[in-house]
């Protein structure tokens, strides 16, 4: 049973980005409108996700890192329309299995916090009292893959480029979530916040703070918003006469809300901005909004991979949106 456990365990969180992914979505599942997450010596050394959430009460303190454990799914007809980000309970149990998990928490009806940690299998090893002023909690997760020596070493020999993409999912969450992130990393002795962004902001304040630095002054990026039967595309995209660099890592694809994965329509933005400029790749900021019964978010474990319902219907619509927003200012 224990072999088991941790055996299927690690397929679930496969890399940092996953890591931080899940926990920030936990945040988020817990309503909360700051998030603050820090890297240190580039997620080799701690994970760390502070929130002020709704915390976790004491009843559900030994489920949490138990596998198919989840306070989220009341019943078998919400996996039709999942409104949580999270709902296999199976994150947690994988990031207790594979490194060291702690877990700090107070919810608004406690009067003191509680810090907690687990052993590979989910037991609570260690409950002490904490004073936590705030509401929320912090999830620590040190020392990742450490109980799997090999991936640990993979690891720790790619941790930069693999801190960067976990700062590129962090940056999609920035962009869509309703709440205040932060993402610093701290290297040695030097500490840098990577992400800042403000909970009330509109898109376009937060494509300001997220990817300011990074799209040119010359390279205005519009609005549009196309109401179709079955789709509606809302969000930023680059105008034809614009600068801006030749490199395909400004663009995220979300749907209704959730961070994607969409090759499906980068080739096709891609493919329709070479016909109008001789630059390569567009900034793009892409909210789909469709019925979530014709949604199937649950194929990877990543859960980044999305099959839509007519998938090639809303290729199609996409295409023609582009068409009419480049072609326009070209004519
Ligand atoms: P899932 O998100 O699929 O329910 P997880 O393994 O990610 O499973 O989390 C297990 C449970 O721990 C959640 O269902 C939730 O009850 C609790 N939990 C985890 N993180 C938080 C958080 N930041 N705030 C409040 N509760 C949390
Ligand atoms: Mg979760």
């Amino acid at each position: 049973e224990k072999t088991v456990h941790s055996l299927s365990t690690n397929q679930v969180v496969v890399s940092l980005a996953v890591a931080v992914k899940e926990l920030v979505e936990n945040a988020l599942d817990a309503k909360a409108d700051k998030i603050t997450v820090t890297l240190v010596d580039n997620g080799v050394e701690l994970i760390e996700v502070k929130d002020n959430g709704s915390g976790i009460s004491a009843d559900n303190y030994d489920k949490i890192a138990m596998r198919h454990a989840t306070s989220k799914l009341q019943e078998f007809d919400d996996l039709e329309a999942i409104g949580t980000f999270g709902f296999r309970g199976e994150a947690l149990a994988a990031l207790g299995a594979i490194s060291t998990l702690k877990v700090f928490t107070k919810t608004a009806d406690d009067e003191i916090g509680s810090a907690l940690e687990f052993d590979q299998y989910g037991a609570i090893t260690s409950h002490m009292i904490k004073a936590q002023s705030s509401n929320g909690t912090i999830i620590r997760v040190e020392n990742l893959f450490h109980r799997i020596p090999v991936r640990r070493t993979v690891f720790k020999q790619n941790a930069k480029r693999e801190a960067q993409r976990a700062l590129a999912t962090m940056m999609s969450y920035a962009l869509i979530a309703n709440a205040r992130i932060v993402v610093t990393t701290k290297n040695g002795r030097s500490m840098k916040t990577e992400i800042q962004t403000r909970a009330g902001d509109s898109l376009k304040g937060k494509i300001a703070s997220v990817l300011g630095g990074q799209i040119s002054k010359e390279e205005v990026i519009e609005d549009h918003l196309q109401k179709a039967r079955i789709f509606k595309f809302n969000g930023f995209i680059s105008k034809t006469d614009s600068g801006g660099r030749t490199s395909p890592d400004r663009q995220f694809f979300f749907v209704n809300g959730r961070p994607i994965d969409a090759p499906f329509l980068s080739r096709i933005i891609n493919q329709e901005w070479r016909k109008v400029t001789s630059k390569k790749y567009p900034v793009v900021v892409l909210n789909i909004e469709v019925d979530q019964s014709a949604v199937d978010i649950n194929l990877a474990p990543d859960k980044r991979t999305v099959l839509l319902q007519n998938q090639k219907h809303c290729q199609f619509r996409f295409r023609i949106l582009l068409q009419n927003i480049w072609g326009a200012t070209e004519r």
